[in-house]
């Protein structure tokens, strides 16, 4: 039975890493896959998903206009060998979004495997992964760690100089040069 999976992480923590790893495994035993990276992501080119360490895809990119099921719909009719969704950054879907995820697997019975943060520099919620955390059928973390050792959950923001930001947009788009993850200790402590 298709599943919708939500991978979840704080930064760095290898989430496109694993993304490219999946959608190869299927492509390997002869399957397609469509991927999808929000539009915001202009790191690199838009319709390009790239991991830290050197992988990288063609995707589709999305707004919050996007509509993910009457796209892969459209795709399944054209590919019949399309057997699998994946996104990266999926913090960026809006609460339809989300829906048409679970319609995907519920309608068109693929499963649709989303990789996000689950909360922003402020320890805040990213309306994307709050209704994933919700609405997926699984739940699976992927793990990294804060320079004490204990694992990382959350997310720090900081500056060209390396210092902590407390306020701003909750979107800019940044790798490691912009972000810290942390344990909850270490978070709560910097931002006081
Ligand atoms: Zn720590």
């Amino acid at each position: 039975m298709a599943k919708l999976y939500f991978y979840y992480s704080a930064m760095n923590a290898g989430k496109t890493t694993v993304l490219l790893q999946s959608s190869y495994n299927y492509q390997e035993r002869g399957m397609d896959t469509l991927l999808f990276t929000p539009l915001i992501d202009n790191r690199y080119e838009t319709g390009k998903i790239y991991s830290r360490i050197g992988l990288h895809a063609t995707a589709i990119s999305f707004d919050k206009d996007f509509n993910f099921f009457e796209h892969t719909k459209h795709q399944m009719k054209n590919n019949p060998k399309l057997k699998c969704v994946l996104i990266d950054e999926a913090q960026f879907l809006t609460k339809k979004q989300v829906t048409e995820l679970t319609n995907i697997v519920d309608q068109l019975t693929i499963p649709v495997l989303a990789y996000g943060l689950r909360s922003d520099f402020r320890g805040e919620p990213f309306e994307g992964s709050q209704y994933l955390l919700i609405w997926a059928d699984n739940l699976i973390e992927i793990k990294t760690i804060c320079h004490c050792g204990r694992k990382a959950i959350m997310n720090a923001r900081i500056d060209v100089q390396g210092h902590i930001i407390k306020t701003g947009e909750q979107v800019q788009i940044g790798g490691n040069e912009s972000y810290i993850s942390m344990c909850r200790k270490h978070f709560n402590a910097s931002i006081v």
